[in-house]
């Protein structure tokens, strides 16, 4: 059995990923399934899926804990997120990176490949939704299925759910990373260490006191606890405010999802805290007079 963690993030499409593998597979005679993680999710939140890909049918219903390969959807995770946690010594990561994968470091050695999904998606689908670009990085760097076997899968799964064009669209992303991807050996120099929780656990909460503010071995809970998770590091785009044109009509402030853009009421105007903003986009969306462009946060 050949088993495959996806880690990626709320809107990148980790989960339609890890169905087009597992469909991909099947195409190619095997047994396949694939399921996500629920949690929390809201866009930008760490997310969770995994495929199972078998020549024998499976049973096995329990979350992936000891891959064979993991997919990392968006190299900001690295920082936070042990990726690597049980993966098999002959494992393979697979990361979106304009990093070499010799210049990762993992905290342990591991065959490593990398693309840089993002641009590509952006450049061929006009939008940062790396989940097909890096399937093609995976069918080059394991082998496990062929090109135009997933290139036939993700015309059949996204054509049909968003239209012919953009199941092309999403199949020559994935072609192109198939092509751009490098393979090499991550290194393994830096101490892994267990990382503040995101949220919470259900133990860490006192009793009664969903609404009271307090201190866990998790962090700060409760009000005020969004301090310390900063969501900049989600961000592939941050916006851009062009005050000649804002008409202070404040959709944006309202529409901010993070409350990250505070309103400076003795200027008249408005200020955007970017560790708190996740680059979603929805108050450029928003403006009814287009003074918000989103640009590039990271490459
Ligand atoms: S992109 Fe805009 S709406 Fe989204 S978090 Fe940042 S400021 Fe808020
Ligand atoms: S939505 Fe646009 S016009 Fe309105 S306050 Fe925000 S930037 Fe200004």
């Amino acid at each position: 059995m050949f088993e495959v963690r996806f880690h990626g993030r709320g809107g990148q499409g980790a989960v339609m990923a890890a169905q087009t593998l597992a469909e991909a597979a099947v195409n190619e005679d095997n047994y396949a399934v694939a399921f996500p993680f629920f949690g929390a999710e809201r866009r930008g939140a760490p997310v969770l899926a995994f495929t199972r890909i078998d020549a024998k049918k499976i049973y096995s219903k329990t979350q992936v804990y000891a891959p064979d390969c993991v997919i990392v959807l968006d190299d900001s995770l690295l920082d936070t997120i042990d990726v690597v946690s049980g993966l098999k010594p002959d494992g393979m990561v697979i990361i979106n990176s304009k990093e070499d994968p010799d210049d990762i470091d993992l905290g342990i050695s591991f065959r490593t490949a990398t693309v840089n999904a993002t641009s590509i998606a952006l450049e061929i689908l006009k939008a940062p939704i790396t989940n097909t670009a890096i399937l093609g990085a995976f069918a080059k760097a394991t082998g496990l299925i062929t090109i135009e076997s997933l290139e036939s899968s993700i015309k059949e799964k996204f054509g049909g759910k968003l239209g012919e064009r953009a199941g092309e669209r999403n199949a020559l992303a994935a072609r192109m990373a198939y092509e751009k991807t490098i393979i090499g050996t991550s290194r393994g120099i830096k101490k892994l260490e267990s990382k503040k929780q995101w949220l919470p656990a259900y133990q860490d909460i006192p009793i009664g006191g969903a609404l009271i503010e307090g201190k866990t071995q998790a962090g700060l809970i409760g009000p005020g606890s969004f301090i310390e998770n900063k969501v900049s590091g989600w961000a592939t785009f941050r916006p851009l405010r062009n005050k000649e044109k804002c008409t202070m009509c404040l959709l944006c402030w309202f529409y901010c999802p993070e409350g990250t853009i505070i309103r400076i009421s003795d200027r008249g105007d408005l200020m955007t805290n970017y560790d708190y903003c996740k680059g979603c986009g929805i108050c450029a969306n928003e403006c009814p007079v287009d003074a918000i462009k989103m640009t590039r946060a990271r490459s």
